[in-house]
């Protein structure tokens, strides 16, 4: 156990207990009424989940909510047009109800006289394709992610650490699952948890499918880790002898990083699955990562999705327990403030990329590629002299999904990358302004520090992690942030990279990391010598960068490219042809077919493949190598 980050004055932890009793803390006077929640998933593969629930209720009028904003998706994303076959009844007798005519994710029933427990029936039907994180596809004919919020009500007006559920569950016949909800009994095919708060539900998924393993993660740690596998195949469950340690490593060196946990147990879920959405969520004592089938299996896809868990891992500390205050809600309801999101999730990015290669899921170099990468992709984002990073954290839940067209110009959620950046600047400034005393890892162990084991939330404002850092390393870090964050800057922050002892070049030598990434998403990025990139599946130009080759030969994004210098396109074909026009005075001619009208682009570039690396500078010490290696094996 480590001391609380000192001025957390003790008057304000207990206000925040306070504020976010979660189960360990609520000592009601009475004992708090309890919802049941059933959901059945045997009908999952046809993609309609089933709920019940049964509500204690008094007579009168009862709004009742959907939840909308959920926790880790920083927007508005609750499935709500998939609520289907809502039917309310008390003692038999249907009730009828209607939707707040202002607010789809609100309902209104009148409860009759007499009546103390309200039935409520309803589905969610998980899509096929479209929607976003969980609000995705979440089911194959063997396996189903499942989240409560999707299946669920709750009143109106109390706070989501007081409403307690009591949910259960049944699954296709053969089905294993996993979930950080503690098992409590079995009844026939039912499977029943302990009453936990909403707030807890919504934070503990469930995966579960035919093809379903577990693997124990905890090595040293004093509480349980697990890694839960659900596949479309049993072949995908054949993780690598060395996939398996890199994830106990990850384990311990992601509580030797931060020097204690905020979490009685932790219980990775990794479904395994081409024809679930792919992304991870964070929660407090577990995390939902969602991958294709074969990630474990081939070693192109597990480099270039390596960094997926020990994001979400580090998001038990950076999200879960500490949380901006802008990001802390007691209801569902409450629209979200992300500013912070450059800490939530731009920390999270660097830390998860260092313990990526800490634990070994990736090599140093690797990870070092990874780092080129995201200079190289910062370097090159022509929005950045317009927007700045302030703005892609405030406008989060617009820009999550936002389309490859024009992104370099509209910028996305950079504040993942570009805090992988800033991060590392961080991380290299305290190491010189304490002469090498201290690190990024003493702020963690103060900020992101105290008790272990226990799940609970402290919010925190920006002047609040300013204080912090100052701790560690006396310096003007409002102006660091501010002048990084908080203005327009055309340039990428790369500082970091330098003062690790590295520089960001350019070469014709294939960068691993993007190698892989174009590989698994099915493009090839020609952003650093063309200016854009193109869908190896359908053909598609994603996107062009503004002031690039590519653009100045009038390159439409979103058009589909069909030839090179006369030839049909292959990736092959248009690399052999950008190593070609070095030795040419002619431009590289693309025939794009523009919604029905075909016309032929010139782009005039002779300088060859470009591929982003990093190479030592003539800094004596190697800061970077020192910062990736592990601190433990
Ligand atoms: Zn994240």
């Amino acid at each position: 156990m480590k001391p609380m980050y000192r001025s957390l004055r003790i008057a304000t932890i207990l206000a925040m207990l306070v504020a976010f009793p979660f189960e360990s803390a609520v000592v009601a006077q009475e004992p708090p009424a309890v919802i049941d929640i059933h959901v059945d998933l045997s009908d999952a593969p046809r993609r309609i989940f089933h709920a019940r629930l049964s509500m204690p209720v008094q007579p009168g009028s009862l709004d009742l909510l959907y939840p909308k904003w959920l926790p880790g998706e920083h927007g508005p994303t609750g499935p709500i047009t998939d609520l289907v076959g809502l039917n309310f009844s008390a003692d038999g007798k249907t009730i009828s109800w209607r939707r707040d005519p202002q607010e789809m994710f609100a309902f209104q029933v009148n409860i009759p006289a007499g009546v103390t427990q309200l039935d409520i029936k309803l589905d969610y039907l998980p899509p096929s394709a479209s929607g976003q994180f969980t609000a995705g596809a979440a089911t194959s004919d063997r396996l189903a992610v499942m989240s409560w919020n999707a299946l669920l009500l709750y009143p109106a007006g109390k706070s989501a650490h007081e409403i307690m559920y009591r949910p259960s569950l049944t699954l296709p016949a053969g089905w294993g699952f996993g979930t950080a909800l503690v098992e409590s009994r079995r009844e026939g095919d039912e499977i029943h948890f302990a009453t936990v708060s909403l707030a807890t539900l919504v934070d503990s998924p469930v995966s579960a499918g035919a093809h379903h393993r577990v693997l124990d993660l905890t090595g040293k740690a004093a509480v349980r880790h697990r890694l839960h596998l659900v596949a479309d195949s049993e072949e995908a469950l054949d993780i690598k002898p060395e996939t398996e340690q890199a994830f106990r490593n990850l384990v311990a060196e992601g509580i030797a990083l931060f020097g204690s946990y905020h979490y009685s147990k932790y219980d990775f879920l990794l479904t395994l699955s081409d024809h679930v959405q792919s992304f991870g969520l964070e929660h407090h004592e577990s995390s939902d990562n969602r991958l294709p089938e074969r990630t474990l299996v081939e070693e192109v896809r597990m480099n270039s999705r390596a960094g997926l868990l020990p994001h979400e891992f580090v998001h038990s500390w950076n999200a879960k327990y500490r949380r901006p205050e802008g990001l802390t809600r007691d209801n569902f309801q409450t629209p979200y403030q992300t500013d912070l999101l450059w800490v939530y999730e731009g920390l999270t990015s660097y830390l998860g990329l260092v313990l990526t290669s800490r634990s070994g899921l990736w090599t140093p170099e690797y990870a070092q590629d990874a780092l080129a990468r995201i200079a190289a992709r910062l370097s090159n984002r022509p929005g950045r002299t317009w927007r700045p990073l302030i703005d892609t954290t405030r406008a989060a839940q617009i820009l999550f999904g936002s389309p490859s067209a024009g992104s370099s110009w509209r910028r996305g959620v950079d504040f993942y990358d570009e805090g992988v950046l800033i991060w590392l600047e961080v991380d290299t400034l305290i190491r010189q302004l304490s002469k090498g005393r201290r690190s990024l890892d003493d702020f963690c162990r103060t900020f992101f520090g105290g008790e272990s084991g226990l799940a609970t939330v402290a919010p925190y404002a920006y002047a609040d992690l300013v204080a912090a850092l100052a701790e560690v390393a006396p310096h003007d870090w409002k102006g660091f942030f501010d002048s990084r964050i908080y203005s327009v800057q055309a340039e990428a922050p790369l500082n970091g990279i330098t003062n690790s002892g590295w520089r960001l070049v350019y070469t014709g030598e294939p960068n691993l990391a993007q190698q892989d990434r174009e590989e698994t998403r099915e493009l090839l990025n020609l952003s650093f010598s063309l200016g854009f990139s193109v869908s190896t599946k359908d053909n598609r130009v994603l996107d062009v960068l503004p002031g690039s080759p590519a653009a100045a030969g009038g390159l439409p994004a979103a058009s589909t490219l069909v030839a090179v210098n006369g030839r049909r396109w292959t990736p092959e074909i248009l690399q052999q042809a950008i190593v070609d026009a070095q030795q040419a005075n002619e431009p590289i001619r693309l025939l794009v077919e523009n919604a029905e009208f075909f016309s032929e682009v010139l782009v005039d570039y002779h300088a060859g493949k470009r591929h982003p690396h990093l190479e030592r500078n003539d800094r004596k010490h190697d800061l970077l190598s020192k910062i990736l290696a592990p601190r433990l094996h």
